[in-house]
């Protein structure tokens, strides 16, 4: 069943009402007709299949199902150049992060404007939607790597990846984990600098490895989160987080 996330003011009681955007995606793009039934979605959770009318949809039933990761997971990404963070929160999305912080670091500097952060947040709506999420992650403001540090410091295990060194594995590092959180940080195409790593060290992050070869600003958030999904989903059956 074709899905769509909803605003809460969008539902009155049992009936959605439906933007001309969602009317277009619905009637045009999908080929739906009035009467067709799909999964209205509100972006924290909660699942409804409805009825599409004309310009509303109407609750048929509460969905109870449950497609997110078993903990809260932050990844902390510094802007890479050109389009390289469409990607970064496409596949985060579909891979299950709940909030996604674009930071400043030494060797990236970038500021983005207000347009590309709400094709970022377009992007995580779209693949939430696409990989059936219960939720659509948060995509925060982006902030310097000071305060990356400082908005984090309150979940227990954040980890820093670096390319070089001889760190341990993220793998080893995400044995016998029980919190309810954690924190994953990727740097910039050039690494991050070694003021940053000492830097994140201090404020309490665990610096890890993702293997022997050397990623792409891309692809390591990719790595690092499907290894956190594979850990977390097949502990979640067997421990309480
Ligand atoms: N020349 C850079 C360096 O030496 O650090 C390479 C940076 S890499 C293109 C971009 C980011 O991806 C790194 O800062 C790191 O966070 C992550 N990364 C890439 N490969 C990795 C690996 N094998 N282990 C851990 N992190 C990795």
């Amino acid at each position: 069943m074709q899905r769509f996330v909803i605003s809460p003011q969008q539902k009155r009681a049992e009936q959605i009402q439906l933007t001309r955007e969602q009317q277009h995606y619905l009637y045009r793009v999908l080929r739906l007709q009035r009467g067709d039934r799909a999964i209205a979605l509100d972006g924290e959770g909660t699942a409804w299949i409805v009825q599409l009318q004309e310009d509303s949809a109407v609750i048929i039933e509460l969905l109870n199902v449950q497609t997110e990761l078993p903990i809260s997971v932050t990844l902390i990404a510094a802007l890479p150049k050109g389009n390289i963070f469409d990607e970064v929160v496409r596949s985060a999305t579909e891979l299950g992060v709940t909030t996604i912080l674009p930071t400043l670091s030494d060797r990236a500097l970038l500021k983005p404007s207000p347009q590309k952060l709400e094709r970022w947040r377009r992007i995580a709506k779209e693949a939430a939607e696409q990989s059936e999420r219960q939720i659509v992650p948060t995509l925060l403001d982006p902030v310097s790597f000071n305060d990356a540090l400082h908005l984090t410091a309150e979940t227990r295990d954040r980890y820093l990846c670096v390319a070089r060194g001889n760190p341990q594995h993220l793998l080893a590092s995400l044995q016998n984990f029980t919190s309810h959180s954690l924190v994953i940080a990727i740097g910039p195409e050039g690494g991050w600098t070694s003021l940053e790593v000492d830097r994140a060290i201090a404020s309490g992050f665990q610096t890890v490895s993702l293997g022997k070869r050397v990623l792409r600003a891309a692809t390591a958030p990719l790595a690092a989160l499907s290894l956190i999904a594979a850990v977390l989903e097949s502990y979640s059956n067997s421990q309480e987080y």
